[in-house]
């Protein structure tokens, strides 16, 4: 997502930047206006704190010894990941089960199969199926232990991890002071201060040209689509999504959901969930937590919720003179014929 500001004018002023790896992608934090250096340092090194205790990447991290333990033992984990294990178990009854944080059994097993060029069968998924179950992670909160309940069960915070930082980068950035920023967590936008024009990424052009933008002031703008991580077999394409329900990389219609509002962790576990649930469930429920949406479906529409209206606009040519009509409780804007 790329990030423009209304008033070229005033880029002039003093900036701070940061730009590092972390939580498995690219990471800004870009501060205006005389913002001090040591702020953005803490910002970033609480990012990489949270890489450290929350990636399935790294062995040491709490997640990573809650799945070496699975089935066998509890282990003690840090409040980071307490918070997010039972936010995402929150989730997942919130969502029917469309968010599922058990899934990693089936993302192993796909990215698996994405190294050799081919594709699970049926039976191998329903296997693999049998590991899932949110309700098999069990949390002590007063002791501060998690456990997986059955061998071969493995957790994964990829689905609301990137949104959970960018609420503590803008927790870090605002109680030092900033007060003009805008920080890309590899997609998931925080905008502080100034209104800024917050790029949507085209699902089928190269990363950073957009297909809409939308005007943002202090809070959040969050994207899963499918364009971020997949592979292809026949034509076919595989992305890193996973529908519990199937097993397969979620197949509801959608290209991308974004939601907008100001809790960045709730923002992301949504956008995760309503593009496995598709759009005709995933509207409602984005209402329900007061996020504004937009949706990319596979014809290319673009659907804007009512809230949105004014701060979204199309830019792909393609695409530029919008008609508009109705579709239920969502606008839509349509694709010229
Ligand atoms: P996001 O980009 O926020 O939509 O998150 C996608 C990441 O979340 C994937 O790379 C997996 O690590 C994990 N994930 C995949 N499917 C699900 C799901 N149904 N619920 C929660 N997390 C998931
Ligand atoms: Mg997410």
């Amino acid at each position: 997502m790329e990030c423009l500001r209304d008033n070229p004018a005033a880029e002039a002023q003093p900036v701070q930047t940061k730009i590092f790896r972390a939580l498995g992608t690219l990471n800004t934090i870009r501060a205006y206006g005389g913002a001090p250096r040591e702020t953005l340092e803490r910002a970033e090194k609480r990012v990489l704190d949270l890489d450290d205790a929350l990636s399935v990447f790294k062995p040491e991290s709490d997640i990573s010894r809650l799945n070496a333990a699975a089935g066998q033992k509890r282990v003690h984990v840090g409040q980071d990941a307490m918070r997010l294990l039972k936010a995402s178990k929150r989730f997942s009854s919130l969502t029917g089960g469309a968010f599922c944080v058990t899934a990693r059994p089936l993302s192993v097993l796909w990215k698996a199969h994405a190294g050799r060029g081919s594709v699970p069968d049926g039976a191998e998924v329903e296997r693999v199926l049998k590991a899932v179950g949110d309700e098999d992670l069990v949390l002590d909160e007063p002791e501060g232990t998690a456990m997986l309940a059955r061998a071969g069960q493995a957790a994964d915070l990829g689905g609301i991890a990137k949104g959970y930082a960018a609420d503590e980068v803008r927790r870090i950035l605002t109680e030092g002071g900033v007060t003009d920023a805008v920080v890309n967590l590899g997609g998931t936008v925080c905008v502080i201060g100034e209104r800024r024009n917050v790029g949507i990424q085209h699902p089928d052009r190269c990363t950073g040209i957009p297909m809409g933008r939308l005007a943002m002031k202090d809070g959040f703008v969050v994207t899963s689509g499918d364009y971020e991580r997949y592979f292809e077999v026949d034509g076919m394409r595989y992305h890193h999504i996973i529908d519990p329900k199937t097993g397969f990389p979620a197949r509801s219609g959608l290209r991308s959901v974004t939601v907008a509002g100001d809790d960045a962790a709730t923002l992301d576990a949504l956008a995760t969930a309503i593009f496995v649930l598709g759009a005709e469930k995933g509207a409602p429920l984005a209402e329900r937590f007061g996020a504004g949406l937009v949706l990319i479906t596979r014809e290319m529409d673009v659907f804007c919720s009512e809230t949105l209206r004014r701060s979204f606009s199309l830019l792909s040519a393609a695409y530029g003179m919008a008609a508009v009509c109705r579709s239920g409780a969502q606008n839509v804007l349509q694709r010229r014929p």
